[in-house]
């Protein structure tokens, strides 16, 4: 029989997949020594079970008994006893954490008789009748479904008819007259009354937990972060202390480093008398943990000690939660704890200085997702001085957030689905509005601290967030919010500051960020041990220097067709293309040219060293020219032909499917001058260069190849002009001239397409649209329920479809290789800038990455790490 349940010491923390995170973090601490409170895990593989069955086994029954009476010896106490009742703790805890998606129930045990006998025993009548009333609020809503709000409803009337403020000022008899009220609900909701049997209690509970593993936002939450939906939840069951036993009891939540900024030191919240659930879920606001360092500087010394144990044992910053019961402290949790991106660099880069992880363990700890979330804008200083805040509440998720403000989850949903940015603004949240969230730019609540149920999850989405803004009065019913005589209506514009804390009106201008501090350094590792390069697409100076600043290894592809698009060069562009012969191109040309130049001369310059490729024009030629009646007659007169002749001409470069028409080697072969002339702006660039001391080499490259012999006539044309271009005297200049690999054929025919390549550059764009028949600019008709489906894993524009794309790049670089085995190899289509489609090219040995500026860090983190899992998977090192 295989065993279905383990104590906590009976169990570890490389057991996280059979006890989940929880159970096998509890087993480890035990082993610390540290003060757990005794408990079980009931494992994953019984959760399979009953997912299975429906319903708890035999077996696990016997199991439970067994481990009912092993706690009741361990404790003193027993379960259902009438002198000194055991009460436990029934939490979820699956292998990955999942934080307050499925349900805990405390309290269990306790019933009309058992409430008096720890009464009687803890000598604390409130204490004990405190502890019922949460039991049945929480027992009510999660097994039977009964809405928290009429608990709330009744808790809030009772408060309201006596003037009180906190939950703290209600009396026993207060409590008493709760108690009856709350078991009234269950009578109400037709399911029957509160089970006063402790042991139908547990079964309900744990039952109830494995049941929420398919609840609607654990689901939402698994698909969001690609937790698989087979792994089921673990089961903790654990004896109850008590936060709520007095003045000198207490709970709370701690980080070891900040989770918001990475800054080293304990960082949480507690709250006097309360159970844990009232610092979460954001009902109350408590206390900073410094403030504990006052009220009881012994146990402040404990915590610290502990953080300090668990850090070092766990080589990572931990999220604890704790219990103060009569001024003793136990540990209830402690988990890696979910951090910001600005976070999670710098605890990864502080922990290398201090000898706790090496430089690979901190790139491995780091997502490239999270350096994009870095990169997002920040306000602009002198936009963000000038604005008045509404109010501010904590700090809870930095960033710089504007959109329109909603007041519900769902409405945010609807909103963001609209295309709208949204503010999600909000007393408190829940779980329950995980799908809003998700949308959302920003997160603000009125109530909650550090560690609520918000600010957790805005951190681990990487959304601004505000939590605790007090003056802010929220009116969800009426869709508005209230502050400071200031009225906020649903779809009114908002900024938020995650870093400050502030809350504006209107949208405040935003800058792009830097990478700068912690981030930088961890990028130079990335730099060091990566084997491929990671260069930029860039057509404009303004990108390039951007990408540069991004320590971009250089340009990977300028698509020259974008230089033309400014209304000068556009003009020249339509004469040029609407001549009728030779000679009437030259004029438009040597224009087109003297801009040219100095185009290259400008990327060069700001490369001095780096590489730049730039790519030969490749787009259809009728993209240049008028469509509508009112442009041909402007361009009509601009050029000087009549509307008629420009209509006719208009007509005639039309392409029934442009992106497989006239483009790339097709115009080099049917207007060879246009590509001589830019081959004469590039090498102008370069000797310009060259007399004042900078040696290039130009790197050309031609789009669209499909064979051999189509890229040995484009090679011979433009090294024709190379040749006219050389310098009488003097060192010939070195340059290069590669094809993209974009089409099918080519990829098949590579190794005869590398006799002429001096390297190739995958444009996935295009290879992906003809190896699966779509066209790019059309997919968005069909593409979205592909996806929906399942039809399709991932859109393949954005991530590399490995089996069909990546078997023709595999092929194209291994043919290209058996003809120069040193062929640079590189990806410059979307995908090239795609942490996983990463992870394929460094393992079909693609030399280097090309792709848009913001994404240059995010790709070269994940380059570094795309090598360091292909080395681990080579040696078999699969350690942490
Ligand atoms: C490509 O096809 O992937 C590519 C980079 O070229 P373009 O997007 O300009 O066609
Ligand atoms: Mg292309």
């Amino acid at each position: 029989m295989t065993k279905q349940m383990y104590s906590f010491s009976e169990g570890n923390m490389t057991m996280r997949d059979l006890l989940g995170g929880k159970g096998a973090n509890l087993a480890e601490m035990t082993h610390l020594g540290l003060p757990v409170p005794p408990g079980f895990t009931i494992t994953t593989a019984a959760c399979h079970e009953y997912q299975q069955t429906g319903k708890l086994s035999d077996a696990l029954l016997a199991e439970l008994n067994q481990a009912l009476t092993a706690l009741s010896q361990q404790t003193e106490k027993r379960f259902g006893g009438t002198s000194h009742p055991l009460l436990v703790s029934v939490r979820s805890g699956a292998a990955i954490s999942m934080p307050g998606m499925m349900d805990t129930i405390l309290n269990i045990g306790l019933n009309d008789e058992t409430v008096a006998a720890l009464a009687a025993f803890t000598h604390n009548e409130r204490f004990a009748l405190d502890s019922y009333r949460r039991l049945l609020a929480m027992f009510g809503n999660v097994v039977y479904g009964i809405d928290e709000a009429a608990f709330d409803q009744v808790l809030t009337t009772v408060k309201t008819q006596n003037g009180y403020h906190s939950d703290l000022s209600l009396t026993v008899n207060d409590l008493r007259s709760i108690i009856t009220a709350f078991k009234q609900l269950y009578l109400e909701s037709g399911r029957g009354a509160f089970p006063q049997d402790p042991s139908d209690q547990l079964l309900a509970a744990i039952n109830a937990v494995f049941e929420s593993w398919h609840n609607h936002r654990a689901q939402v939450y698994r698909r969001q972060n690609n937790i698989s939906e087979s792994l089921g939840t673990a089961v903790n069951v654990q004896e109850m202390v008590f936060g709520n036993a007095g003045a000198d009891s207490g709970t709370g939540v701690a980080f070891t480093q900040n989770p918001a900024t990475g800054e080293p030191a304990l960082f949480g919240e507690y709250l006097l008398n309360a159970q844990g659930e009232d610092v979460v879920a954001g009902i109350r606001t408590p206390q900073p943990v410094a403030v504990l360092q006052e009220d009881m500087p012994a146990l402040y010394e404990q915590l610290v000690e502990t953080a300090a144990v668990l850090e070092t044992h766990y080589h990572d910053m931990q999220d604890l939660e704790f219990t103060i019961e009569k001024g003793q402290m136990f540990l209830l949790q402690a988990r890696s704890g979910k951090r910001t991106p600005t976070a999670a660099v710098k605890i990864a880069v502080d922990q290398v200085a201090e000898g706790l992880i090496s430089k690979e363990t901190a790139l491995l700890r780091v997502k490239p997702e999270s350096v994009s979330e870095m990169l997002h804008p920040e306000f602009d200083t002198a936009d963000l001085a000038r604005q008045t805040p509404l109010t501010k509440g904590l700090p809870a998720s930095p960033g710089a957030a504007t959109g329109q403000v909603y007041f519900s989850a769902a409405a945010a949903k609807q909103a963001a689905e609209n295309g709208q940015k949204v503010v999600l603004m909000r007393q408190d949240t829940s779980p329950e509005d995980i799908e809003g969230m998700i949308v959302s730019q920003a997160i603000v609540t009125t109530r909650g601290g550090m560690t609520s149920h918000a600010a957790v999850v805005a951190r681990g989405m990487g959304a601004t967030g505000v939590v605790g803004a007090h003056d802010l009065v929220v009116d969800a019913p009426n869709q508005c919010a209230r502050v400071n005589q200031q009225e906020i209506n649903e779809g009114d514009w908002v900024s938020v500051d995650g870093t400050s804390g502030a809350l504006m009106l209107g949208q405040i201008k935003t800058t792009p960020a830097a990478v700068k501090g912690e981030l930088s350094t961890l990028l130079n590792w990335a730099k060091d041990i990566a084997d491929m390069g990671v260069y930029t697409n860039a057509d404009t100076p303004s990108d390039f220097q951007r990408a540069l600043d991004f320590d971009a290894d250089g340009i990977g592809l300028t698509r020259t067709e974008h230089m033309f698009f400014k209304p000068e060069r556009l003009l020249q562009m339509r004469r040029l293309i609407l001549a009728t012969d030779a000679a009437g191109r030259k004029d438009p040309l040597s224009k087109l040219l003297t801009m040219q130049q100095a185009d290259f001369y400008e990327l060069y310059q700001l490369a001095q060293t780096k590489e730049v490729t730039i790519r030969l024009l490749d787009p259809p030629l009728h993209e240049f020219l008028p469509h509508d009646e009112k442009e041909i007659q402007l361009v009509a007169t601009q050029i000087g032909v009549s509307p008629d002749e420009l209509r006719d001409r208009v007509a005639a470069l039309k392409e029934l499917n442009p992106m497989l028409g006239h483009r790339g080697d097709r115009l080099a072969v049917t207007f060879p001058d246009i590509y001589e002339m830019q081959v004469q702006a590039i090498m102008t660039a370069v000797l310009r260069h060259r007399k004042q001391g900078l040696e290039v080499q130009p790197h050309i490259m031609i789009p669209l190849t499909d064979s051999r012999a189509e890229m040995a006539w484009v090679r011979a044309l433009v090294e024709g002009q190379i040749q006219r271009m050389q310098p009488e005297t003097g060192a010939k200049v070195s340059y290069t001239i590669g094809t993209m690999m974009e089409m099918p054929r080519a990829c098949v025919t590579a190794d005869q397409v590398a006799r002429e390549s001096d390297f190739f550059s995958f444009g996935t764009n295009d290879l992906t649209q003809l190896t699966f028949g779509y066209s790019r600019d059309d997919v968005g008709a069909f593409l979205p329920e592909y996806l929906r489906q399942g039809i399709l894993p991932a859109d393949p524009f954005q991530t590399i479809d490995t089996q069909g794309v990546g078997e023709l790049m595999k092929m194209a670089v291994n043919k290209g290789r058996q003809t120069k085995p040193d062929l640079p190899i590189g990806v410059c289509g979307e995908v090239g800038g795609d942490p996983a489609s990463i992870a394929f090219f460094e393992e079909i040995g693609v030399t280097y990455v090309s792709c848009s500026p913001f994404r240059v860090p995010v790709a070269r983190l994940a380059a570094a790490r795309a090598k360091l899992n292909k080395v681990r998977t080579q040696t078999g090192d699969h350690g942490g």
